[in-house]
């Protein structure tokens, strides 16, 4: 069942802003929870559109090209309808699937989303084979994922899985915007406590990677919950690391 979603949703985080709508998509704060309504940020050549699906609170990201309508989601987590749904709000079709882990919960909707749209399907190399569908394109650190006009950069980072990766974004108006599964969060890195999870490995990839590669003002995606940006969490690297998780 998808339940309704209002026109227009109460915004208690309505940002503090004035004026008139910014190329950097005024008004978008990141905050969706399951079942309610999308929230969407139009760059100038890239609109991202972020959901939240069931209970787990995944983020289902999609992606569109402005000049091309073409598409590309990041994590078919759960809920296949309301993804298919948004995608026709989004423009052409769904031309890729990317899953930035293999965690279950991450990919509950992926076989129906491929089924339905037959788009290609992108994984890390390292969790390609755990998928609950072939991966038609296996990527690593330095990698490029195109579609339409819109490259992405995929960062490897290894420890919440082996093959995780991250997904960037940079608008040449503007800032870089980082898709990071899993692995980063407002607040601390993914998790680690597991069997075959390290913790050691993922301060480091995220440190060396992302905050030694990506500017403050860059803007980050995670697979759930609340958005960030490098700046406000980069003062918090090394308590992460002492406190070990
Ligand atoms: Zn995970």
């Amino acid at each position: 069942m998808t339940p309704e979603t209002p026109e227009t949703p109460e915004t208690p985080h309505a940002p503090h802003t004035t004026g008139t709508r910014q190329a950097d998509g005024g008004g978008y704060t990141g905050h969706v929870e399951p079942g309610g309504a999308p929230d969407v940020r139009e760059l100038p050549a890239l609109t991202i559109r972020k959901m939240a699906v069931s209970a787990m609170h995944n983020n289902v990201y999609l992606l569109s090209c402005v000049a091309s309508g073409e598409q590309l989601l990041i994590d078919a987590a759960d809920e296949a309808d309301r993804i298919l749904e948004l995608m026709a709000v989004g423009g052409t079709g769904l031309g890729t699937v990317v899953t930035t882990h293999e965690h279950w919960d991450h990919v509950r909707a992926l076989a129906q989303v491929v089924a339905t749209t037959g788009a290609t399907t992108v994984a890390g190399t390292d969790d390609a084979e755990a998928l609950p569908v072939p991966v038609d394109v296996r990527v690593g650190q330095g990698d490029t994922v195109t579609f339409g006009a819109i490259t992405l950069e995929v960062v490897h980072l290894r420890g919440h899985t082996p093959g995780g990766i991250a997904l960037a974004y940079t608008d040449p108006h503007g800032h870089c915007h980082l898709f990071t599964g899993d692995s980063l969060f407002p607040g601390g890195v993914g998790n680690t406590k597991n069997e075959g999870q390290h913790f050691d490995t993922l301060i480091d990839d995220v440190t060396q990677r992302v905050f030694g590669v990506y500017d403050d003002d860059t803007w980050f995606y995670p697979g759930h919950g609340d958005d960030s940006t490098l700046g406000a969490e980069r003062p918090h690297l090394d308590e992460w690391r002492r406190r070990g998780w």
